[in-house]
């Protein structure tokens, strides 16, 4: 493993007044997974260059946008961005990094095991700039894959994330528990196995059975039935000490690493930097300015984008002005979840709120009941508080 300078934490690299993020989609995947809900089309054939060109057509359009701000992180998502090639990956980045001077960006690339197992083509991607390999591994355990719909069984998936530690300087691994079938035992040796590779993410998810999947049909048919209540508790209880052992911390309420290796891309989304989201469906957010912020959602069918975007006319699909309210409820709820918590008195100078964020009621109660505290000026929930995490959040966002 290259080992990685140490740098700032992201809290003190981010402003949200002066450094943004961009964030590209690449919406093509190869297969379907049973659980996915989001915006990809499954392809046989992948339109690479048409889709390089029409990125880039959108990124000169609109990299004014972010003009004057510091790029922090680049990111590459999806559906499956390790399909797109080192070429039209490559290209991208060195037309953003070109146009806007970012200086040394974090550059993270979601992979599947099917590439990321591939030695030369991973290198490929370091040579092109990828500077962190985000895995989208899931499960260890070649059952659970088969019940996610995965396309790659439990040894392939290690072998990749091998190679991505042999290859990156930062990787991280993406994993979900609360599965059917799964236990408090499959999720310990789950853990095991990844974390004695040397990696040093992890996101973990709890199952979410989204509307309208295959896998929501099999939980509604009997055909797949999944695990109480109890074992999820009893699972997401092993999740900190396990971590803890090998040297990594929870930062935010999905997210542990080793310190240093914060993701300074997600923590620009709970943070409240502005990000440039380019691609079919990307989403984008202007920061706050005077009069309220700006979101917006890219056209999602891709091949709508692609005929918008590349003609250089705007891909806009929904633009939305976000409210000084919601935009605060925004900024409480991912601050909240932030390991270091929420500035309280930059948030109430950025929008001319009182020194509560109009919050001092609701905080009141929270605090007495220990489950809140307020140091340096920064809310963060209490170790009581994070075991409660959504129902605090509740409280201090009811109106
Ligand atoms: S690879 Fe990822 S984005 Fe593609 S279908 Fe599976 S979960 Fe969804």
């Amino acid at each position: 493993m290259t080992a990685r300078a140490p740098r700032g934490l992201p809290h003190e690299r981010i402003d949200s007044r002066r450094t943004a993020s961009i964030y590209l989609h690449f919406p093509y995947c190869t297969v379907r997974c049973r659980y996915c809900d989001f915006n990809v089309a499954r392809v046989t054939a992948i339109p690479r260059d048409d889709y390089t060109n029409a990125v880039r057509a959108e990124a000169e359009r609109r990299l004014p946008e972010i003009a004057g701000r510091d790029v922090l992180s680049i990111y590459f998502g999806g559906g499956t961005p390790s399909l797109w090639g080192p070429a039209g990956v490559g290209e991208t980045l060195a037309h953003l990094v070109a146009s806007t001077g970012a200086v040394g960006p974090e550059v993270t690339l979601e992979a599947n095991p099917n590439e990321a197992a591939d030695a030369a083509l991973m290198a490929s991607y370091a040579q092109a700039g990828v500077t962190r390999l985000s895995l989208g591994l899931q499960a260890v355990d070649d059952a659970e894959l088969h019940t996610l719909g995965r396309s790659h069984d439990a040894s392939l998936g290690l072998e990749a994330l091998q190679v991505a530690v042999a290859t990156f300087s930062a990787v991280t691994v993406d994993l979900i528990f609360g599965l059917p079938g799964s236990t408090a035992e499959s999720w310990r040796d789950t853990l095991h196995r990844v974390l004695d590779t040397g990696v040093d993410h992890l996101s973990l998810y709890h199952l979410t059975v989204e509307a309208r999947t295959g896998l929501e049909r099999a939980v509604r048919d009997g055909r797949l039935a999944l695990p109480t209540d109890d074992v999820a508790a009893d699972q997401w209880e092993l999740i900190a000490p396990t971590l803890a052992a090998y040297g990594l911390h929870a930062y935010e309420i999905s997210s542990y690493c080793r310190p240093g290796f914060e993701s300074l891309h997600n923590s620009g989304y709970w943070l409240g930097q502005p990000y440039l989201g380019l691609g079919a469906g990307a989403h984008s957010f202007s920061g706050w300015r005077e009069g309220g912020a700006r979101r917006r959602e890219n056209l999602r069918p891709h091949r709508e984008y692609l005929r918008v975007a590349a003609s250089g006319d705007d891909p806009v699909g929904t633009d939305e002005v976000v409210s000084r309210d919601d935009h605060r409820d925004e900024r409480v709820m991912t601050g909240l979840r932030y390991g270091w918590g929420l500035d309280l008195l930059a948030l109430a100078d950025e929008l001319r709120l009182d020194a509560s964020c109009g919050l001092a009621d609701r905080l009141g109660p929270l605090m007495k009941e220990g489950l809140v505290e307020i140091r340096d000026g920064r809310l963060r929930l209490t170790p009581r508080g994070r075991s409660l995490a959504d129902a605090v959040t509740r409280r201090l966002l009811a109106g």
